[in-house]
């Protein structure tokens, strides 16, 4: 049975970056291992919904290394190879190859799975989901024949979805449970904002309903929705959320609540065993409370941190939550976490899409949504006051002439401490 010091099970993202974070720190030729069930070298998935669903040669950011790495590395990698047990008492993992091996630590970077509908007609050709590049590439091939799309859920993967085909001249319908788009972090005048947008993009908005049925012969040519309406469609993109890709590892050792739960050190309690990225839920260090996230930056943190952690630099990971999305010729970044706001304010014009939105509790801020066009100054600001919790003149937030800076009171920590 072939032996590695560390063995890596998922090959995306967190994967990715925490083999480069493995070299790093030093690993010797043949000490890593990753089991990938996927065909393609771990990979950033941004660019998926985004520049290359637009154009496949929009493929310049999407592999983390090349071939080239792992080989100069000595790292093996196992592609569409899937693990399909584990023992971590024995320390061994069971491949649908028929091989096994032993691992001296492992890393777990299993990610997410897609939701899917579970309604009628979800089999039928041209319904789509979106999480792989093969998925990406099937859905720009529909695309160029299709004349109507139905995109189903109003998040970032529906949003992003729905700005692409439109770009590529396909008419989209949006059917969105909520009243509004990316309402998990959307109200208002943002809310309103975005509404505008896509309308004027010539996209339909159906909020409040469901799809309850896809119907075709074959190929999905109607949606029919909850409210009875129906909407023609030669194809159909579903972006429905995700779930922490969990289940190799039920029955085991391993403290599972929906995801893997892991301690700051990305360590699940079982000795030897590590998990990062979406397949995990965290103690978040700055808000003090368990979290759970499904985000490029996190994976690559917390990637990076399991491998530092794993090579014998055992710090606490300390992130801020953070998540970017473009739609069209937009971008915007979010920081933190709105929840239990009580004070909320916006900067710039919401209305001509130049603003960021700000959330306080008991004056520290908590979260900010920062459109590309605001000053870098603003991102920046965000991610410091969530980390440090620096207590902020937040009436005065709205007030462009007034600096960011002049706007700081005190840092909660310097609060607390009786020399300051
Ligand atoms: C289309 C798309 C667009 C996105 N856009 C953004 C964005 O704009 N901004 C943002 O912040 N985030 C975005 N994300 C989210 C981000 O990509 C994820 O949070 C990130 O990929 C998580 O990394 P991960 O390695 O934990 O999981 P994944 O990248 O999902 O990797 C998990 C890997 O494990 C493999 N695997 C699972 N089980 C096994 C097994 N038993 N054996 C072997 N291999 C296995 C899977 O095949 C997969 O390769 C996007 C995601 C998608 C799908």
């Amino acid at each position: 049975m072939k032996s590695y010091k560390y063995v890596i099970i998922g090959g995306g993202t967190t994967s990715g970056y925490a083999a480069e974070e493995f070299v790093e720190q030093g690993i010797g030729e043949g000490d890593l291992c990753i089991v990938s069930a996927e065909s393609i070298l771990p990979m950033n998935r941004p660019p998926l919904s985004k520049g290359y669903l637009k154009d496949s040669h929009e493929d310049d950011e999407i592999l983390i290394n090349d071939q080239n790495f792992y080989d100069k590395n000595g790292i093996e990698v196992k592609l569409e190879t899937c693990a399909r047990s584990v023992d971590l008492g024995r320390n061994e993992v069971d491949l649908d190859t028929g091989e096994r091996i032993k691992f001296g630590k492992l890393l777990i970077a299993t990610g997410s799975s897609l939701n899917h509908l579970g309604v009628d007609g979800g089999n039928l050709q041209n319904v789509f989901y979106l999480r792989n590049i093969n998925h990406s590439d099937k859905i720009r091939e529909q695309a160029k024949q299709s004349k109507n799309a139905v995109v189903v859920g109003g998040g970032y993967i529906g949003t992003e979805t729905a700005a692409g085909l439109t770009e590529l001249g396909v008419k989209v319908s949006m059917v969105v449970p909520e009243d509004h788009l990316l309402a998990k972090f959307t109200e208002g005048e943002v809310a309103d904002f975005f509404k505008n947008l896509y309308k004027h993009q010539g996209i339909e908005l159906i909020f409040n309903d469901k799809a309850v049925s896809f119907r075709g012969n074959g190929k999905v040519e109607e949606v029919e929705l909850e409210s009875g309406k129906r909407l023609p469609a030669d194809m159909v993109v579903v972006g429905a959320g995700v779930k922490p890709n969990v289940k190799l590892f039920t029955g085991t050792a391993l403290r599972i609540n929906e995801a893997i739960q892991v301690n700051e050190y990305c360590e699940t309690g079982v000795e030897n065993v590590y998990a990062a990225g979406d397949v995990v839920e965290f103690p978040d260090q700055i808000f003090n409370k368990k979290r759970h996230v499904e985000h490029w930056e996190h994976a690559f943190e917390q990637g990076k941190h399991a491998a530092k952690v794993m090579t014998g630099k055992r710090e606490p990971y300390v992130f801020v939550p953070f998540f970017f999305s473009d739609v069209f010729d937009l971008s915007y970044e979010y920081f933190g976490d709105q929840e239990g706001a009580d004070f909320s304010a916006t900067r710039g014009n919401v209305s001509d899409g130049n603003f960021s939105q700000w959330w306080f509790k008991d004056k520290i801020c908590i979260a900010a949504f920062v459109m590309s066009s605001r000053p870098d100054e603003e991102g920046e600001k965000a991610r410091t006051w969530i980390k440090e919790k620096v207590h902020i003149d937040q009436d005065r937030i709205d007030d462009e002439s007034v600096s960011l800076k002049s706007l700081e009171l005190q840092s909660q920590h310097h609060r607390n401490d009786p020399n300051h």
